[in-house]
C-alpha cells in the first residue's frame, strides 16, 4: 500500500501538500520531488512520509517523478526548518525556498561541485597584449594574468565572469586546468592576550556541546582572532564552521583572513553570487568539501554535516532579520541551529543586543569580555558639543570645523558620520511654507543636487527639482537639513586642498568601490570622509584619528523603543573608528540635546551600563525582552480594506486569550507607495502564551474575506513597528 508524501511547495500557504509516491524512484523526506500544481508542475521538498492523507488518498495526484536519490537536506536541517517555520509563522514552503539556493530549485541535476580553475592560454596573453578584448573579457583576462585561478574565487572578483568565459574558452583565450594546490601561505596566529585566550579556553572546552556564549569587545578588541582561534580548534576535530556576517562589504577582508590563516577552502555564501554559484558553494558545505563557510543572513541554512561550531559577528545588527516573506532572525536561527546540531555558538559584538545581555543575565547565554585593544594605545575621548549656543555653517559648528583644520594639518584623516544620504532631507518654500512631499508616501523627498532630483527614500520615486514654487512661483526653494552630500560640499569648500571623500550607497553602487575607494585611505595622506552607517564598519584606517558625528537627535526623540539601542550602538560604533593603530584617537558628538540622559550615561560610563540601563527600562515597561510581540501588517490601496481587515482580525482572536492588543492602528508610515498601511501589534509574557494564540489566528486569517483585498504578513519578534 503507497505511503502519502507530505511536500512542501513554494507557495505563501501554512500548508503541506499531499502526493502519491512517484512511479518509479524513492521519495524520502529531504529529497526534491516534481508534482503536479495547479495547471503546471513545481519542485517541493518531501517532508514527511505519512499512512494516510486527510483529503483521502483516492483524491490525491501521484508526484511525477524524484528528483534525489537521497535527502538534499539531512535530517537536522529539516528539523530546523520545521522549527523555524513554526516560530516565525512562515508557510513551509517559503521556508524551504529561503533554505534552497534558487538553482536547486528546478527540476535539473545537480550542478558539478568540483574543484574548477581557470588559466590564461598563449592566445590569451596575446590578445591581452595586443588590447583586441574589452569589458568583461578583458576583466577576466587580466584577473588571470598572474596564475590561474579556482571559479569560486573569480566569483568573488569578478561576478560576470561566466558570461565572458563562455566567450573566451571557444576561442581559445582561457582553458581548464587542473587544479591548483592551495598555495596560498598560511600566515601564524599572534599570541592571543590573557582576555582572548580565556575566551577561546571557555568555548573550546564546550565544543562537541551546545552552548550559547556572548562575546562582548569593541571593535578591534580581537574578537576575530578568538574566532579564528576557534575555527582553527573545529577543523582539527575535523569539523566545520560557519561565520556570519551583517553584509558582504564585511567579507572580503574576513575571507582574505580566513584563508590566509587556516589553509583550508573557505566557501563564501551571500546574496550577490550567480545562483549557479551559490547552489556550488552550498553542495560543497552540503559535500563536506567546504571546511568554512562564510556568508551573510541566508548563510544560516547552509547544511553543516560535520559542524564544528557556529559563529555569529556583530549579533546585533538588524540586517541577520529578514524584513519580508519569511521573517526569521538569523542570529536566533543560528542558536537554534546549534542546539540540533549539538555545537556550541559564539555571537559577538561591540554593542551586544539587549535580547542577548538579558539572555547572559537569565544565564542561557555565557558572557565573554575583550576590555583590551590590543593595537591601540588608549580608547578615543568623546566629547560633545553644544550646537544650541554656536552658530552652524550647513549643519557643522565651528567647534567641529576647527578640530578637522587641526586634524588634516597634521596630516591625518578624518571621519564625518551622518546617517542620511542626498543633499538635505527637505526642499522648502521661503515665501509660503511649501515643501516637495512625496505624493506616494506623504512624505518630504531628498534633494539630490547631483542627480538634479528629489528621491523619495521611502518608494524610490523621483521628480525633477522645481525651479519656483510650484503652490506661490517664489523662487526661494531652500534646501532644509543636511545630508552627506550637502556636507561634501560644504567640507570640499572649507578645505579646498584636502581630499573629501563621500562613501554612501549612492557613491558605492559597484561592489567593489567600497573597499577600493578606503583601501586607497590605507595610507598617510590627510583626508576628509563623509558617510553614512556603511563606514560604521570594518576596515582599520591607522590614519584616521577624528570621528566627528553630525547629529543623531533623530535617534533621541524617536518614539521606537528600540530607538535608545540602536542610538547608542551607532554612537559607539562610528566612534570605535578612531584611533585604532598607534595615534589616540578623539570623537566630536554634535547635538541639541547635550543633557540627553541616554547620552550622558553612554559617554560617561560606556556602552555596557547604558545597555543595562535600557535593560532596566524595558523590564519596567514590559517590553521585548520581557515581554513577546507579533505585529499583523495590512496594506491595500485603499484605506477601508485596511481597517475592515484588522478589525476582522482582532474580532478573530479566541475569546479570553491572555495577550495585550495594540490597535487596530495606523502604521508608523500611514501611506507608504501609494499604499494605506495599517498594524495589530499582540503582546504576551510569554512565547508560549503568544505563540499558543498565534498558530490558531493565522489560519482564521487566510479564511478571512476581508484578508482577499489587502497585503498581509504576521512578524513574530517584529524589529521595526
Ligand atoms: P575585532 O574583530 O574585535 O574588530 P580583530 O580580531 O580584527 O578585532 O583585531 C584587531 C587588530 O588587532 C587586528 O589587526 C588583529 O590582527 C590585531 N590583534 C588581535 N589580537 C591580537 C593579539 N593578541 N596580538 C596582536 N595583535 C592582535
Ligand atoms: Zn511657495
Ligand atoms: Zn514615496
Amino acid at each position: 500500500m503507497p505511503a502519502v508524501l507530505r511536500v512542501a511547495l513554494p507557495v505563501p500557504l501554512p500548508s503541506l501538500f499531499d502526493y502519491l509516491p512517484p512511479a518509479t524512484g524513492q521519495a524520502v523526506p529531504g529529497s526534491r520531488v516534481l508534482v503536479p500544481f495547479g495547471r503546471g508542475k513545481a519542485v517541493g521538498v518531501v517532508v514527511d512520509v505519512a499512512a494516510d492523507s486527510a483529503i483521502g488518498k483516492s483524491r490525491l495526484k501521484p508526484a511525477i517523478q524524484a528528483l534525489d536519490d537521497a535527502p538534499l537536506l539531512d535530517a537536522e536541517l529539516m528539523r530546523s526548518l520545521a522549527w523555524a517555520a513554526d516560530y516565525w509563522l512562515g508557510a513551509p514552503g517559503e521556508a524551504y525556498a529561503n533554505a534552497l539556493p534558487l538553482a536547486l530549485r528546478e527540476p535539473r541535476p545537480l550542478p558539478d561541485t568540483r574543484d574548477e580553475t581557470w588559466a590564461l592560454t598563449v592566445s590569451g596573453q596575446s590578445a591581452l597584449d595586443a588590447g583586441s578584448r574589452r569589458g568583461g573579457s578583458r576583466d577576466l583576462l587580466q584577473a588571470l594574468v598572474a596564475m590561474p585561478l579556482a571559479a569560486t574565487e573569480l566569483s568573488e572578483r569578478l561576478p560576470g565572469w561566466r558570461t565572458a568565459a563562455r566567450r573566451l574558452a571557444p576561442a581559445g583565450l582561457i582553458e581548464r586546468v587542473a587544479a591548483r594546490s592551495v598555495a596560498t601561505t598560511v600566515t601564524t596566529a599572534p599570541a592571543l592576550n590573557d582576555e582572548q585566550q580565556a575566551a577561546v579556553a571557555a568555548v573550546a572546552s564546550m565544543l562537541g556541546q551546545f552552548q550559547p556564549f556572548l562575546l562582548d569587545g569593541v571593535t578591534g578588541s580581537g574578537k576575530t582572532e578568538v574566532y579564528l582561534a576557534l575555527i582553527a580548534q573545529a577543523l582539527a576535530q575535523g569539523r566545520q564552521a560557519l561565520l556570519l556576517v551583517p553584509e558582504i562589504g564585511l567579507a572580503p577582508q574576513t575571507v582574505r583572513r580566513l584563508r590566509e590563516r587556516l589553509g583550508v577552502p573557505v566557501e563564501v555564501l551571500h546574496s550577490n553570487l550567480s545562483e549557479g554559484d551559490r547552489a556550488r558553494a552550498w553542495l560543497r558545505a552540503r559535500n563536506g568539501e567546504a571546511r568554512v563557510i562564510l556568508g551573510t543572513r541566508s548563510a544560516v541554512f547552509t547544511p553543516l554535516p560535520q559542524a564544528g561550531i557556529l559563529i555569529v559577528d556583530e549579533e546585533h545588527d538588524g540586517a541577520y532579520k529578514q524584513q519580508d516573506g519569511f521573517r526569521y532572525h538569523a542570529r536566533d536561527l543560528a542558536v537554534v541551529r546549534a542546539r540540533a546540531l549539538g555545537v556550541p555558538v559564539l555571537l559577538g559584538s561591540g554593542t551586544p543586543s539587549l535580547e542577548s545581555l538579558a539572555n547572559v543575565v537569565a544565564g542561557r547565554y555565557r558572557g565573554l569580555h575583550l576590555r583590551a585593544r590590543p593595537g591601540a594605545v588608549r580608547p578615543p575621548q568623546v566629547q560633545i558639543v553644544d550646537m544650541r549656543a554656536q552658530r552652524l555653517e550647513h549643519g557643522l559648528s565651528p567647534t567641529l570645523l576647527s578640530a578637522v583644520a587641526d586634524t588634516v594639518a597634521r596630516g591625518e584623516q578624518v571621519l564625518v558620520f551622518k546617517n542620511r544620504r542626498g543633499y538635505a532631507p527637505v526642499l522648502l518654500c521661503y515665501q509660503c511654507s511649501w515643501h516637495a512631499d512625496c505624493p506616494r508616501c506623504e512624505r518630504p523627498m531628498t534633494l539630490h543636487v547631483g542627480r538634479r532630483q528629489l528621491i523619495c527614500h521611502h518608494c524610490d520615486r523621483r521628480a525633477p527639482v522645481p525651479t519656483v514654487c510650484p503652490s506661490c512661483g517664489a523662487t526661494e526653494l531652500k534646501p532644509q537639513g543636511q545630508g552627506t552630500e550637502r556636507l561634501e560640499e560644504a567640507l570640499t569648500t572649507q578645505f579646498p586642498t584636502v581630499p573629501v571623500l563621500r562613501i554612501d550607497r549612492e557613491t558605492t553602487r559597484r561592489r567593489d568601490t567600497f573597499e577600493q575607494l578606503l583601501d586607497g585611505l590605507r595610507n598617510d595622506a590627510p583626508a576628509i570622509l563623509v558617510g553614512t552607517q556603511m563606514l560604521a564598519k570594518g576596515h582599520d584606517l591607522p590614519n584616521l584619528t577624528l570621528v566627528a558625528i553630525v547629529g543623531v537627535d533623530e535617534g533621541l526623540l524617536s518614539v521606537d523603543f528600540r530607538a535608545g539601542e540602536r542610538l547608542a550602538q551607532t554612537v559607539v560604533q562610528v566612534a570605535g573608528r578612531a584611533g585604532r593603530a598607534a595615534k589616540p584617537g578623539r570623537v566630536l558628538l554634535q547635538t541639541h540635546h547635550p543633557d540627553h540622559p541616554l547620552l550622558r550615561q553612554l559617554l560617561a560610563q560606556g556602552y555596557a551600563a547604558a545597555a543595562q540601563e535600557l535593560l532596566a527600562e524595558r523590564r519596567l515597561a514590559l517590553l521585548p525582552p520581557f515581554s513577546h510581540q507579533a505585529l499583523l501588517r495590512a496594506e491595500a490601496h485603499q484605506r477601508g480594506h485596511v481597517d475592515a481587515f484588522l478589525h476582522a482580525a482582532n474580532a478573530a482572536l479566541p475569546a479570553g486569550h491572555p495577550l495585550q492588543v495594540a490597535g487596530p492602528m495606523p502604521a508608523p508610515m500611514p501611506l507608504r507607495a501609494g499604499r494605506h498601511r495599517g498594524q495589530l501589534l499582540l503582546e504576551g509574557d510569554s512565547r508560549s502564551a503568544l505563540h499558543e494564540v498565534l498558530r490558531a489566528w493565522q489560519s482564521t486569517l487566510f479564511a478571512l474575506p476581508a484578508a482577499r483585498r489587502v497585503r498581509w504578513s504576521l512578524d513574530v519578534d517584529p524589529v521595526d513597528l
